[in-house]
Parts: structure tokens; sequence; C-alpha cells
């Protein structure tokens, strides 16, 4: 097996990839409809299930061909019954996308909005669920990708059951990375897709969601063809196949990567995701650069940092540079600050973050950036 030239991904996904992820999309042509590949998918679907500790007769997971928000889109537009809304607790860019998807169905709902500095009020949450009966959905996300500030689920998720409405949560840049447990964490629906903490390849997303409450869902208002969730369920159940041509060697991909997940375990990844995080805050504090979300909100996932105050600093230059050589970094998705964002995604570990500040010092050198950084 030659080896592939290794990129190390900073950015919020795709991720960084093993060569043995990379060849296992490497297979004879086969027709998604044959046995031998709907046995394949059946495997899939069980362990998207155990990675978040979900008991296989309560929950399932149902898979789709898309990049990750597709499960958003199909969760907002297949769980609200008719005359019902959604609450939306919205403090980033992710959380705004479910709202977008909301309008775009015309599905009511209370956008319920946060600085996308601090954790959500959890009292106005409750506040929220009181004074608004018709609240049959509440949807959050996980870790905002956006800024990296980790929203308290578990708590959220209690206040949502107590007042009878579905939990659906964007666990996206959390899922396979974050120790999470449906039950314990109150969880009703979770998302993410391929291309993120399990790192295979893009193009295959996936709820994992309460049997019970799909099935519920049969004869409510059908907003969506591609996108229903129910519509895809059944397909499953009755033929074990997507409803349409999935992505095939993507789940090749993911098989693979499923194997060096329980490879790895739960704990070591979770553990190593931690560790290049810190190597990352230990460079960032190095060369003087400050972040934005309070340390100990942080997801351990993403580490976002505003851009120095300094006339020689820009950030496409800098990328570039860090770029031919090997490292990609991404900006930041908040409308009223400039930041730039480091993520722990993907299979890299700690010397792959020494080296890039190595590079990242050398491209402030080479710019004449201030080093420590000015603000
Ligand atoms: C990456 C991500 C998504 C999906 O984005 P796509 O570009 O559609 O893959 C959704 N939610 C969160 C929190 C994410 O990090």
């Amino acid at each position: 097996m030659e080896k592939i030239k290794r990129n190390i991904l900073l950015n919020p996904g795709p991720a960084t990839t093993t060569d043995t992820v990379k060849y296992a999309q490497v297979v004879p042509d086969i027709c998604p409809r044959e046995k031998e590949f709907a046995d394949i998918m059946k495997d899939i679907r069980a362990e998207l299930v155990k990675i978040v500790h979900g008991d296989p007769d309560k929950y399932t997971s149902v898979l789709f061909c898309g990049s990750g928000t597709i499960n958003i889109d199909v969760l907002m537009n297949s769980l609200v019954p008719e005359g019902k809304k959604v609450l939306v607790i919205n403090n980033g860019a992710y959380s705004s996308r479910a709202v977008e998807v909301l309008q775009y169905y015309h599905i009511p709902y209370i956008d319920l909005k946060f600085k996308y500095d601090i954790r959500p009020d959890l009292e106005l949450v409750e506040k929220t669920l009181q004074e608004n009966p018709d609240i049959a959905v509440v949807h959050t996300t996980h870790n905002e990708t956006g800024t990296g500030i980790l929203n308290p689920i578990r708590e959220i998720g209690a206040l949502v059951h107590q007042y009878n409405a579905v939990f659906t949560v964007d666990t996206t840049s959390t899922y396979a990375m974050l120790p999470i447990d449906m039950d314990r964490d109150n969880l009703d629906f979770v998302m993410a897709s391929s291309q993120k903490g399990l790192m295979a390849m893009t193009g295959l997303s996936f709820v994992v969601g309460n049997k019970e409450i799909i099935e519920r869902t049969k004869d409510y208002p059908t907003r969506s063809y591609y996108c229903n969730l129910y519509l895809q369920y059944d397909f499953f159940n009755r033929t074990g196949e997507m409803h349409f041509t999935p992505p095939v060697q993507t789940i090749y991909s993911v098989k693979q990567a499923i194997e060096e997940y329980w490879t790895e375990g739960e704990q070591g990844k979770y553990d190593r995701h931690i560790r290049v995080w810190e190597a990352i805050h230990k460079g960032k504090d190095e060369l003087g650069l400050k972040d934005i979300i309070k340390k100990e909100w942080q997801s351990g996932m993403v580490v976002s940092i505003k851009y120095p105050n300094d006339p020689n600093w820009d950030f496409e230059k800098i990328h570039d540079y860090c770029y031919e050589r090997g490292f990609t970094i991404y900006p930041g998705k908040i409308s009223t600050t400039d930041t730039f964002r480091l993520c722990s995604l993907g299979a890299i570990d700690v010397p792959d973050i020494e080296a890039f500040f190595r590079v990242l010092l050398e491209a402030m050198e080479y710019y004449g950036v201030q080093i420590p950084a000015k603000y």
C-alpha cells in the first residue's frame, strides 16, 4: 500500500484520515442493491447506535446521502406535527442554520438567542417551555463548531422531557469524539456525518434516534420527499437498503473507520483529541494569541482565535503559507469578531500540532506580524 501525502487539516472537518480508511474505498465494483452491500449497511447502522450507547431495542440509525446539514433538514421537517412548533436554543452558527431550515419549510419556531460566547440560560429555556405548550421539538447544538463552545445538553434534555417535548441535538462535531450516551444525556435524536468524528470520507450522514418517536411521525405532515425521516426509516426496515443510491465507496470507508474507532476506543480517542486541543492552547499561548471562549466552556474540539490587532496580519497570506506546507487553518464563523479556528478533529496527534506551530511562527515572522501577538 503506497503512502498518500499526509495533510494536517485543522479545519472543522473533513478531518485528516488514515491511509487504511482512504484505501478501504478501493473495492471491486458492486451494485448497492446486492445483499452483500445491504449487510454492510446493517452492521454500520448497528455500530452507529452503539457508539452513543443506545439500546438497540429503543434506538435506531437512519442513513442519508449528503453532507451533515441534511440531518438538520431531515429532523426539522419530519418531527413536527401540524400546529406545533420548534424551540431552537441558539448560541451560534449551526443552531442558526436549523432556524433557516425551519424558515424554508415555513414551520413555526421560537429562536431563543444567546450571545455566541455564553452558555444558554436554563431558566429562560424553562420559562419558554412553560409559556409555550405547543412546542413539540427542542433543538440545539452540542459543540457550536463556529466558536467551540460546548452546550449543557444533559441539563437541557432533562427540561425538555419534563415538558414532554422531543429533544434533537446537532452532535456533528462531537459524535465519536466526546463520549455521548443517549439515555444518560437525555437525548432523543443525535446526528453526525462520516467525515468528522468518524474520520472517514465525506458523503454519508446519519441520525440516531428513538424508534417509537419515528413511528409516531408516520402520519405527520410530509414537507420533503428526499429528506423525509419516516420514508427512509421505513424503507430500511422493509428492504435493508437506502431509498436511493447510497454513497457506496464512502460506506466502505466508514466500515473501516468504525473498526479503527473501536481499536482506539471511546476513551482513548477522547483523550487524544483533548491532548491535541491542549497542544493547540500551548502553541497559541506561546505566540501570545488570544481565544474567545472561556476555556472551561470549550468543547476540546475547536479553538477559536481572535485576529491580532496588527496591520501585517493577513489571514489569507498566513493560510496560504501554512497550506503550502501541508497545514490547513480555517476562518471563524462569528459576524461580530474576526477569528480563525484550529480544530483537534481527525487522525492527528501532538507532534502534528507542534510541527504546525513551527510553521505558523515562521509565517508570522515572514510577514512581519509582531510576536507575541498584539491586541
Ligand atoms: C460540520 C457541521 C455540520 C454539517 O455541515 P456540512 O457542511 O453540511 O457537512 C452541522 N453541524 C455542525 C455542528 C457541524 O460542525
